[in-house]
């Protein structure tokens, strides 16, 4: 078998980690719905012995994951939040969090609720000019979060440049990936110590699974998580395990889609008359621009938009007025989905914190899914006129 390092993204998602079962040959791994393994005697077992701690899908999950990164080791959450949640209890009471401010709100409200009381400290900041984040690092800084492209404002943050930062004083860096995939751009190539994703969204990819996942490279990093995995237990299960690995075999013609028809979208909607604002980091005149083009691949599917002169009503209205795209949270799956951050996806964040990072009552976001351009343009046409 061809070392499976140097295939490139289209083929890891397919290949990668991934052997035919053991058992019969089958290509696709079974799903092993079962929850214990028996032994022949006392410890003798074949790797698995309890499927919270390890189960055969969920390992050709992770192992994908870990491949499809660039990392090597992968391991798969019952949800984007549980994998946070594992990164998060990597910490102490007394250490610190600085955290990307403009993110996404379960995020946020997972950090200042859950953790907040057990004595970790949070700072929300802007992170777009990277040298401003040591301003707000102190030695008891222990973890930078940052999630790029943001969540809803499109930032870019710069991941090699915070990298630099945190490993010249041993601060771990984690990345949630979600918005961008392994297509768009490789955090851990950047220098982060873990990826994360909701892979709920584009690696799942057809709004059919909640699952989350982590990829680090480092194997006492790896270990330290796979016991907080296995001593708090929010595992992937071996369905959504299954149904997020179909997901990965098509990542790459997926996203090549989904950056195709949002690249459509976001031109369509800044050359429209009724539209103030569109905020896409393809466009040249984004404020993060040069580095969204040397850090990313493609600029995503997922595009925000203000209407010229629009209310908190006004953008409801249109976003009830959509046909093809769906009113729904949630993103990153074949069909388009359109949604409004203050009253949906960032309800959890209080008005004041929200707006500070413009987050407005009347912002409009998208997720561009891979059917006709032509169609989605059609649809959005009806509900902005
Ligand atoms: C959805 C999402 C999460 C949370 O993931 P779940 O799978 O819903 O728990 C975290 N980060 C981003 C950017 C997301 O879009």
């Amino acid at each position: 078998m061809m070392s499976e390092k140097k295939l490139q993204f289209n083929s890891k998602t397919i290949h990668g980690g991934q052997q035919p079962d053991k058992a019969y040959g089958a290509v696709m791994p079974p799903i092993y719905q079962t929850s214990t393994y028996a032994q022949t005697t006392p410890g003798g077992h074949q790797g698995y012995e309890y499927s919270r701690s390890a189960n055969p899908t969920r390992t050709a999950l992770e192992n994908s994951l870990a491949s499809i990164e660039n990392g090597n080791y992968g391991l798969a959450f019952a949800s984007g939040l549980a994998a946070i949640d594992a990164v998060i209890k990597l910490l102490s009471p007394g250490d610190e969090v600085v955290s990307t401010n403009d993110l996404y709100g379960g995020s946020y409200r997972l950090f200042k609720q859950v953790f907040e009381k057990f004595g970790i400290k949070f700072q929300f900041i802007g992170m777009q000019n990277a040298a401003k984040i040591e301003t707000y690092i102190t030695d008891k800084t222990k973890l930078i979060w940052v999630e790029t492209p943001t969540n809803p404002m499109m930032n870019v943050i710069d991941i090699k440049a915070v990298s630099t930062l945190a490993n010249k004083r041993d601060i771990l860096l984690a990345v949630d990936n979600t918005f961008a995939t392994p297509y768009v751009q490789l955090p851990l190539d950047l220098g982060a110590d873990i990826v994360m994703h909701s892979a709920t969204k584009y690696l799942g990819g057809h709004s059919d699974v909640v699952v989350g996942a982590l990829v680090v490279k480092n194997k006492e990093l790896a270990d330290k998580l796979y016991f907080i995995q296995n001593a708090s237990g929010a595992v992937c299960g071996p369905m959504d395990s299954f149904l997020t690995l179909r997901g990965i075999k098509t990542l790459h013609v997926r996203m090549q889609r989904h950056c195709e028809n949002g690249k459509a979208i976001a031109e369509y909607l800044d050359n429209h008359p009724k539209i103030e604002k569109v905020y896409w980091p393809g466009f040249e005149d984004h404020p993060n621009h040069e580095i969204a083009k040397s850090q990313m691949s493609d600029f995503g599917g997922m595009i925000s938009f203000i209407p010229k002169g629009s209310s908190y009503k006004d953008a409801i209205k249109i976003v009830e007025k959509l046909q093809l795209f769906t009113l729904a949270e949630s993103l990153g799956g074949v069909e388009s989905l359109a949604g409004h951050p203050a009253s949906m996806t960032h309800a959890s964040i209080p008005k004041e914190e929200r707006e500070k990072s413009g987050v407005v009552d009347s912002l409009i976001r998208l997720s561009v899914g891979i059917e006709d351009a032509t169609d989605l343009i059609a649809d959005l046409n009806q509900a902005i006129e």
